[in-house]
Order: structure tokens, then sequence, then C-alpha cells
């Protein structure tokens, strides 16, 4: 390809919106284009390597005997009914009309659409197992596109579903999944990792998120150095120890604490309550109905932990009104002391770290008061018990003691053992050898293309700008001809090692520009192209050319071998 008949509009300043560094780089190497928040084109360049990242995926995935279909993103509503996730992920979906004011979901993956194949096609363990994937267009309403390609409102995914015999099968379905995803990453030049992941509200068997460390990753990365244990902070636990039991038996005493409405507060002297003596009381609506949840005052709740355990992600912190009305205060001094609560319908949500504890303090559902002494087992009735805290950075690991670390990260992939959730809901059952009608056992696994695209340009750069891996760069070869003048013996040569090169299947491009070698070097290190073969009339007295990769060093080679160092750095 000839730079002046494709389209890089390279910029020397990023657009003021463009958040994080591979975004700016994005914009500034002229591969994307914003048409609105979480909205982009793929100008030529950028499309050349998503095309690259998409070819490995398919190659990756029809190696794990993964076949290729193509769904609708036009979905029919009813189908998202039958699954229950037209409530669940009402806040992700996209709805449009069609001009009878039918509605219609655009699809954010298509477990639906997939699982009512399945249903339709397979009705024998022979056809079983199969693995189906796509890569198309996906869309989400996310309340907070940003980062680019990151997050997007529309974007590119890879989603795969699998249908097995057995829980066993599933299980060995997952694994090529999971190997597969580790071996597209890595051909894109990435260090990805894999983590413990929530299952969230779907309650699959389990799963693991493919991880980029990165520090605007929107993920937090709990991992232990030690034994290898990493997992997604929605999700680690840790071995912390539970809440020290003390002599028991003093009875509740309630004390007054004007104006205290903090854990801090209640610390600080007169008071002196350490926040770990301390329980705090957080109430909740979730879908109309409140629940309370118990932690210790030196844990935070983890909401991706709660959402799992109530069956929803469909909750808010209750309003100061709301729970005045249920408990009789104002935050800052509520609690769950049975004998201080109306309301007792309410459900208990206790954190396990708290069980057992006993001389603790907490609120008395009267303003201005907190009762001490409080026994969890004999003075609050707990409907539920839970892992309900968020780990932090050092408490000592679950498997091996040591301190665990924690570290941001983007989400590149998703590898989910699903079970029969779906095949339950849509029937997608097949007839086993003994002619019994069973359900068939899913997995689904998905990989954000798009993201991941931008994750390589977040994790690959300099100050110059984006640093492709060969696997991916939209352009493997940048040969830049100093004098671009038709007659003019560099625009010759460039012309014969461009033409061998692409004749050898190298993707080449050839900088005919006419700009300033300055500009031509800067804009080849922006959009970076892993190889520059300069071209200028300094070397060419010489006979020589010179070959440059990007972030490395430069060479000079003689005119003749120019071809073929350039292929010994592909190898
Ligand atoms: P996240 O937690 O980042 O919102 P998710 O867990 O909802 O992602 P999945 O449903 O697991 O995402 O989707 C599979 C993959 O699709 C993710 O691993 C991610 O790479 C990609 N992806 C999800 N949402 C977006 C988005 N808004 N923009 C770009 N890629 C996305
Ligand atoms: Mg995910």
């Amino acid at each position: 390809m000839k730079w002046t008949e494709t389209l890089i509009p390279t910029l020397r300043e990023a657009p003021a919106d463009a958040e994080i560094l591979s975004h700016k780089l994005l914009l500034r190497a002229g591969l994307i284009r914003k048409l609105a928040g979480g909205v982009y084109t793929f100008l030529p360049a950028g499309l050349r390597a998503l095309r690259k990242v998409e070819q490995i995926v398919r190659e990756e995935m029809d190696r794990a005997g993964a076949i290729e279909v193509l769904m609708p993103a036009l979905q029919p509503p009813e189908i998202w009914q039958q699954s229950g996730r037209y409530e669940t992920a009402r806040d992700v979906l996209f709805k449009v009309k069609d001009s009878a004011n039918r509605e219609w979901v655009l699809s954010p993956t298509a477990e639906e659409v997939i699982t009512g194949v399945a249903a339709g096609e397979i009705n024998s363990y022979r056809h079983l197992p199969k693995n189906f994937y796509q890569i198309s267009v996906k869309f989400r309403d996310e309340i907070r596109p940003r980062f680019g390609l990151m997050r997007a409102r529309e974007f590119i995914m890879k989603d795969a579903y699998s249908f097995d015999v057995s829980d066993e099968a599933a299980q060995a379905s997952y694994q090529k999944m999971y190997d597969a995803y580790a071996r597209i990453f890595e051909r894109c030049g990435l260090k990805a990792f894999a983590v413990d992941a929530d299952t969230g509200v779907i309650g699959g068997k389990f799963s693991h998120e493919f991880m980029i460390p990165a520090e605007t990753g929107e993920n937090e990365v709990v991992f232990c150095e030690s034994c290898g244990y990493a997992a997604n902070i929605e999700k680690a636990t840790s071995g912390v120890p539970k809440t020290a039991a003390r002599d028991a038996g003093a009875a509740i005493e309630k004390f007054a604490t004007p104006g205290v409405v903090t854990i801090e507060g209640l610390a600080k002297a007169p008071f002196n309550v350490p926040a770990n003596r301390q329980i705090k009381t957080l109430v909740y609506m979730a879908e109309g109905k409140l629940v309370i949840v118990l932690m210790r005052g030196d844990d935070q709740l983890n909401e991706a932990k709660f959402a799992g355990k109530i069956g929803t992600t469909l909750f808010r912190p209750a309003t100061g009104d709301e729970i005045f009305g249920a408990l009789g205060a104002y935050p800052g001094s509520l609690g769950a002391v049975t004998t201080t609560r109306k309301g007792l319908e309410i459900q208990v949500f206790a954190d396990e770290r708290l069980r057992g504890a006993n001389e603790m303090t907490t609120g008395a559902n009267e303003d201005g008061f907190h009762l001490r002494n409080v026994s969890i087992a004999r003075d609050i009735q707990v409907s539920h018990w839970f892992d309900l805290r968020t780990v932090q950075a050092g408490e000592p690991c679950a498997k091996c003691g040591a301190p665990l670390k924690l570290r941001r990260a983007v989400e590149v992939g998703h590898v989910f053992k699903l079970g029969t959730n779906y095949s339950e809901k849509f029937n997608a059952c097949y007839l086993d050898e003994a002619g019994v009608r069973n359900l068939a056992v899913m997995g689904c696994y998905g990989i954000g293309v798009t993201r991941t695209l931008q994750a390589v340009v977040e994790q690959c750069n300099d100050k110059d700008g984006i640093i492709w891996p060969l696997s991916v760069a939209p352009y493997r070869v940048c040969i830049t001809p100093l004098n671009v003048d038709v007659n003019n013996e560099a625009m010759k040569l460039a012309e014969t090692i461009y033409r061998e090169l692409t004749g050898r299947g190298v993707d080449v491009i050839l900088d005919d520009r006419d700009e300033r070698p300055g500009v031509k070097f800067k804009d080849a290190d922006l959009v970076g192209f892993p190889i520059r073969v300069g071209i200028g009339e300094k070397s060419l007295a010489k006979g020589e050319v010179e070959i440059k990769q990007r972030g490395g060093a430069l060479q000079s080679v003689k005119i003749n071998g120019a071809v073929e160092a350039v292929m010994k750095l592909m190898l």
C-alpha cells in the first residue's frame, strides 16, 4: 500500500477527551475516529490491525474445535424475557423500535439465540460436543462508556458457546477454551494472566477472566506471588482471622453518642471503640425490598459478592427516609440488634468475619445512641452468613499465608462454565445412549476483540508512539524514501523493495508522501510499524539502506541484502 493512497491521518496532539494513553495513541496514529461517546470508526490502518486480531482469534477457535456461525445483532425481546435477562440485564440492554412500534434488543451477547438454535437442531448425544463461536458487533448501554475502545457502547466481541453431554465433558470444553485464550493473547503479544472470577448473578459454576495489567484498568486483581493465587477483587478471599471473641456475658448497654455518625467518629475519644469492634449496618433497596447488611467496622462491603448472594444487580443504597421509615433512625445510628428493631421481616445478611463476635458496638436505631456489649449470636437475628467483604492488600493469602497484593488490570477475555441454566430455559436437550432426555451442559466464552486491540496499544508503546507486535501490526514494514521524486534513485529503490517484499507476502506500506524526513520518521514511529526501511541519498551513496526495528537500533545493510535482512527480522 502507498501511504498517499490510503488514509492514516496522524495527529500531533490527542483530542482533549482522550483520557488514557492507548486511546490517545489510537487517535493520534490515525487508526480510529470517534463518532459519538463509545462509538468509533475504524480507519484503514486501524481496521487492518483489528482484522489481524480477529484472525488470530479465529485460527485459535478453529484449532480448539469451535465452529464459526454468525448470529443476528437484532433480537426479539421475547427470548430475553424467556431467559429472564430482559429484567436482570436491563441496565445494559439497548432497545430499538421498528416502524410498527415493535421493540427489538440489540445483542450484548448471544446465549439466548444460540441456546435456541441448539434446542432446535441438536437432539442426540451423537451431535455433542459442539462449540459455536462468532465474531460480531455487540451493543451495551454502558453507564460510563470511556477510554476509547476499552468500554464502548458498540464493540466487537468473539463469543463462543459450548454444549456437552455432562459436567465432566463441559469441563473439558472449558479447558480447551482456557488454553486457546492463553494462546490468543500470547500471539497478540500480550502478557495476559487468568484470574478466578465472579460468576455474577447468573450463578454459573465457575469462571476465569483473562487480564492485562494496566494502571488504567477498571478491574482490581488480588494475587499472591508466593503460590500463584489470583482472583478478581469481586471474588477474592483471604485468610484474615475472624473477629476475636472476648469474654461474653455482659448485658447490652445503650450510651449516648450525640453527633457521631461514622465509624471513625466512634473510634475517637471519648468513645475509643476501634473500628474492628464496631458493626457497620448498611441498608439496601433490592428489587423493592429493604435488606440489611452487617460488616465489621473496618471492612468494606463487596457489592459484586453481595449481588451474587441476593441474585440481582438491581439494588441501591436505601435513602435516609426509607431507612428511617423501616428502622426508626437515620444512617449513623443504625443497628440490627433484634430488641431495637421494628421491621423484623427485613432480611439481615452478615459477613462471615463477624460470626461469633461479641462485645461489639453498633447503632441503637435511635439517632444519637449506640449499643455496646453486643453479641452477634445472642442479640442479632442473622438470616444469611456470607463472605461479603473486600480483600485488602497485605492480608494473608488463604492458601499459603503470604501477603496478598493488588494490581489494576483490563479484562480482555472471560471463560464461564454455565451449567444448565440456559438449556433449561430454552429446553436444549439431547437423548443419551439409553434414549433418556438430558439437558445439555453449557459454557460461554467471550473475548473483547476491539478491547484486546487497544490493550495491545496500552501495553506496547514508548514516548514516540505505538510499538506493534509483528502479529497484529497494520503493516509490518514501512519503507521510507526520503525523496519521493519519481525519477529519484531513492524512490526507485523503494518501489523495488516494496514489490519484492509484497511479492513475498509481507504487509508493506510505502511512505510516498512528499514530506520532510523528520515528519515521516515521526509518523512511522507514532503509527508503530515494527520495521522501517529508510532510503536516503547519503546511505545510497554507500550502496546501503537503513533498517530500524521500532524501538530498536538502526542498522545499515547493503542494498542487495535489504530484503533478506527485513525477512530475517520477521522470523
Ligand atoms: P466488563 O466487566 O469490563 O464490563 P463484562 O464482564 O461485562 O466486562 P463479558 O460479558 O464477560 O464482559 O464480555 C466478554 C468480553 O467482552 C469482556 O471480557 C471484554 O473484553 C469485552 N467487553 C465487554 N464489555 C465491553 C465494552 N463495553 N466495550 C468493549 N469491550 C467490552
Ligand atoms: Mg466479564
